[in-house]
């Protein structure tokens, strides 16, 4: 499963950063999810207590911020929102648009105790 091994990069970047910050327990972990990136929260969330379990970042709440797709049309120069990877631009129905935000998967933001 794709979300398996995403949400193993995010259990360790957790780990990671809460002991460079001498951390003992991880309470929550936002991560910020692309529209376009094909991950589904409710599987990213269930991979992440499996994961985490027996990690200090066990038992940690995992916050899925869904980031909607945008891209910018080099046919009229607008940025514009798209719901699909390869759609064509809403405003002037041209494909030369480029993905400029959606397919991200990154930790945003956590809590240490
Ligand atoms: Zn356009």
């Amino acid at each position: 499963m794709h979300e398996m091994s995403l949400t193993e990069s995010i259990v360790e970047i957790a780990v990671e950063t809460a002991r460079k910050e001498g951390a003992e327990r991880v309470t929550r972990v936002v991560v910020d999810v692309g529209q376009l990136s094909h991950v589904e929260p409710e599987a990213l969330e269930f991979c992440f207590a499996a994961v985490a379990r027996g990690t200090i970042v066990e038992g940690a709440r995992l916050e899925v911020a869904r980031v909607p797709g945008a891209g910018f049309c080099s046919d009229c120069g607008k940025t514009v929102a798209i719901a699909e990877r390869f759609s064509p631009c809403p405003e002037c129905g041209g494909f030369r648009v480029q993905m400029t935000a959606g397919d991200e998967l990154k930790v945003r933001e956590m809590e240490i105790a």
